[in-house]
């Protein structure tokens, strides 16, 4: 991806850890790379397409210095967070704050915080099968568009499914969404608990009935396997109620362990798999 650099941008401002570093204050210098597409502006010629380095050089420069924190750590989280809240085209943002005027007791050339956050793209699984399906389904949708972390892309169809695992319940409605996302894995899977949460969803029985499931099918090329969390879902390749709406909104996708795209997993269990998707 093509990128702006801006090097070592000079900020007087007040973070540390010591009163005072609070009080005196000291430079900092401030390195970005802005991963963005510059294409549009570059053959248009049109400032209006790009992402104005000035106006981001001036964004640094007042939040680092209306801000006052312990760390160069959350100082360079939190104004990465803000640029890439900011400024839309931005899909990810390297930055490095230096603090060459640190309080180190021995000679040193400067000292630094490196970091990389961006805009990552993530695949949803959303099912009801209690009360208004559809309400809660809609719910979930609601949620993430009023979650300025996350930005909704596209949103499947709803499909009435049987269900899975065995247990006596009624019929589900299942569905997909894409969403890019700032938060991590974790922080993400804990924002859909907080949602399902919301819509009242008791957790009492592994595959029994619930108001609203929502799983984390993929992330952004992330392979984890964890107590919490597994990615890419560890079972997804089975459920033709997951891949089938998945498969609306992302048939070319690819699973990063199987190698196989959405549709080519679809195609196989819908050959050699249950059957859960009602109404073709
Ligand atoms: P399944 O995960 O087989 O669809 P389920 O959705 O009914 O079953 P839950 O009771 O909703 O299971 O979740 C059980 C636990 O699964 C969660 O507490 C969570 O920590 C863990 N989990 C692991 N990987 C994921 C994932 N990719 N998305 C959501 N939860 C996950
Ligand atoms: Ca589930
Ligand atoms: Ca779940």
């Amino acid at each position: 991806m093509d990128q702006i650099i801006v090097e070592d941008l000079q900020i007087y401002a007040h973070h540390g850890v010591y009163q005072q570093e609070n009080e005196k204050g000291q430079n900092f210098y401030v390195s970005v790379v802005l991963d963005t597409d510059t294409r549009a502006a570059g053959v248009a010629d049109d400032l209006g397409l790009s992402t104005n380095y000035g106006v981001v050089c001036r964004f640094l420069h007042t939040f680092f210095t209306e801000h006052t924190y312990k760390l160069i750590e959350t100082a360079a989280e939190k104004s990465s967070e803000a640029l890439l809240l900011q400024f839309p085209h931005v899909r990810q943002v390297t930055m490095e704050v230096k603090k060459p005027e640190a309080p180190i007791t021995v000679p040193f050339g400067s000292v630094s915080v490196k970091i990389t956050r961006g805009w990552r793209r993530v695949y949803i699984a959303c099912g009801s099968n209690i009360g208004d399906k559809r309400a809660h389904l809609n719910a979930a949708v609601d949620a993430l568009l009023g979650d300025r972390k996350c930005r909704v892309l596209r949103v499947s169809e709803w499909v009435e499914t049987t269900p899975y695992g065995g247990v006596e319940q009624a019929d589900f409605l299942n569905g997909a969404l894409s969403i890019e996302t700032l938060y991590t894995p974790e922080e993400l899977l804990g924002a859909l608990q907080e949602i399902e949460k919301k819509e009242a969803r008791d957790r009492k029985e592994r595959w029994g009935p619930r108001t609203l499931d929502l799983d984390i099918l993929l992330y952004e090329g992330v392979v984890t396997d964890t107590e919490k969390l597994t990615i890419p879902h560890k079972d997804m390749q089975n459920r033709d109620f997951v891949l089938k709406p998945l498969a609306q909104i992302a048939p070319y996708e690819r699973h990063p362990v199987i190698g196989k795209s959405v549709m080519e997993l679809l195609a196989d269990v819908e050959r050699n798999g249950e059957k859960h998707v009602l109404l073709d």
